[in-house]
């Protein structure tokens, strides 16, 4: 789907992203270079896609923890004393190098996520990039205020880095979720100990590396490992100044637990299970193909915004349904560095095992219909891989587990309602409150949802990802706390410091 009619097809060599994943395995960035890790010993990273090993990562634990936090505190006397547009330049450079080899660190986040490359991996880098250059861009604006006062005081605000910071990433949009952090933390002057996610370590390092270059050495470090091992002493080391972690929603309250004693600021990005409303006055041309895209199942569902709740106006069901399985079928599925494939694999065995109990329990229920998908997909040379058709599902009780819980897979949930009032209500009838999206051409009706609506990140007549100047971040279970624009920055990354002076000495 995603190759223009007549265009050449193509299929990518991955033998640089393999070379790359075998230079890069075992290591960690620590103080300015890449040195081999693995307190705990190593763990396997796959090709989700054959189920081939690609690289054995270090399980870092605590002594690695304590050289990285040290090389950090360190680095943070240098760089937070380099002015932020300067700091702000040397990020730009970054980006620049970054985008040079976009290709090649594609590549290699598909290597290891499984992400088609073609609809998902390019575009993931690419928005890293931008991610980059807009914080650069707003160095600048790290400023205070001046406050009026007694005639003999000047009153003003200062706005510092924090210092240390330290990052914990998903693997689902390892580069994006990188960039979000890094970019923000370190033009705001602070340095950064980031912990990659087990699954997807190898592009987020290559990044590291090219960015650390520029940078003192030290204030950028990377830690491959598993959550226990790194998370604890991580969030727990004193001179970490504030944590900053994009996953799910139970290790989201482990990381409020461990930074409760040293009253240290957090940032959550958790899940959602999102709602993605059409009503019956809804332009139909824009909206059917918004409840598809909406479903992020280019990155095989595996997407915090994804709109897995699709609530349908009982006027219009039966077209947008036919609509969205026709699209659904005609997506490729298949080996994630075919230009032509539309939907790579799942990350893992146990995800996709995940995935299927969710399909698998919808038998419990007599009138749910699988109206596409639900079955695995294999083709030669990829039986070792983990994919899924695209499914849809309806007839299924709005507390059933399917239409509650975060499936983080290519699976939507269709629901039939008869009123607006309605929709609300089962949209807001959610622990999570990410996204949500409505399609109406009435618009009061957008107010009235947007006003209503118990989410952070809300749309009307578009589904568009995250991106950077957007302010994003989830309500209820979703999370704490915004990123991707220059507010977040200053709020989260910096501190202010209030000083009165009396001038009349
Ligand atoms: P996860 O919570 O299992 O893991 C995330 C990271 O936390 C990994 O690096 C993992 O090693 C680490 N971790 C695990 N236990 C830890 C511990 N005790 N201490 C410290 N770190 C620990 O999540 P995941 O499976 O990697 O990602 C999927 C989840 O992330 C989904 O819920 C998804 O919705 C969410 N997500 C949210 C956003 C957002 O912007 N809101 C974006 C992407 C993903």
């Amino acid at each position: 789907m995603n190759q223009q009619p007549g265009a050449k097809r193509r299929v990518i060599d991955r033998a640089r992203a393999e070379a790359d994943a075998a230079r890069l395995s075992g290591m960690n960035l620590i103080g300015g270079h890449l040195v081999q890790g693995g307190e705990h010993g190593l763990f396997d990273v796959f090709h989700p896609a054959d189920g081939r090993r690609i690289a054995q990562m270090p399980k870092s634990g605590t002594a690695e923890v304590l050289a990285a936090v040290a090389a950090a505190r360190s680095a943070f006397g240098t760089w937070s004393r380099v002015p932020a547009r300067e700091r702000g330049r040397l990020l730009a450079i970054a980006a620049d190098r970054i985008e040079a080899e976009l290709e090649a660190i594609s590549e290699l986040q598909t290597l290891e996520t499984g992400h088609a490359i073609a609809t998902q991996s390019r575009g993931d880098v690419a928005t890293a990039i931008d991610m980059i250059r807009m914080f650069a861009g707003v160095s600048g604006e790290l400023k205070g205020t001046t406050v009026p006062d007694a005639a003999n005081v000047l009153h003003f605000t200062t706005c510092e880095p924090l210092g240390v910071i330290a990052a914990i990433l998903p693997w689902n949009g390892p580069l994006f979720s990188f960039s979000s952090k890094i970019a923000p933390a370190l033009v705001a002057g602070n340095t950064i100990v980031v912990k990659t996610a087990e699954t997807a370590p190898l592009a987020v390092l290559r990044c590291a590396e090219i960015i650390q270059k520029l940078l003192p050495e030290g204030a950028i470090n990377i830690l491959a490992g598993q959550g226990r091992h790194v998370g604890e002493p991580l969030c727990t080391h004193p001179d970490v100044a504030k944590v900053t972690f994009t996953g799910s929603v139970p290790v989201g309250r482990t990381i409020m637990g461990y930074v409760a004693d040293k009253l240290i600021p957090v940032t959550l990005e958790l899940g959602g299970k999102n709602p993605n409303i059409v009503m019956e006055d809804a332009d139909l041309s824009i909206a059917a193909p918004g409840v598809v895209a909406g479903m992020r199942f280019a990155r095989q569902g595996q997407s915090c915004i994804a709109g897995a709740r699709i609530i349908l106006h009982e006027a219009i069901y039966d077209e947008v349904i036919e609509h969205a399985v026709v699209a659904m079928n005609a997506m490729k599925v298949g080996d994630p560095f075919d230009e032509a494939t539309d939907i790579g694999a799942i990350i893992s065995a146990r995800q996709i095992e995940s995935v299927r109990g969710f399909i698998r329990s919808v038998g419990a229920y007599p009138q749910a219909r699988i109206l596409c998908g639900g079955a695995d997909f294999s083709q030669p040379g990829l039986e070792n891989g983990h994919f899924l058709r695209p499914t849809l599902i309806d007839g299924v009780p709005e507390d059933a587990d399917i239409c509650t819980q975060e499936i983080f897979g290519p699976v939507a949930v269709a629901m039939k309602v008869r009123s607006f009032e309605e929709a609300i209500r089962l949209a807001n009838n959610s622990d999570y409150g990410l996204a949500a999206t409505l399609w109406t051409r009435n618009i009061g009706r957008a107010m009235q949802f947007v006003s209503q609506i118990e989410a952070g990140f809300v749309q009307v007549n578009q589904y568009a990802g995250p991106k950077a100047n957007v302010n994003y971040g989830g309500w209820k279970s979703s999370g704490i706390g915004k990123e991707y624009t220059l507010e977040a920055m200053r709020n989260h990354f910096t501190r202010s410091k209030t000083a009165l002076i009396n001038h009349a000495i």
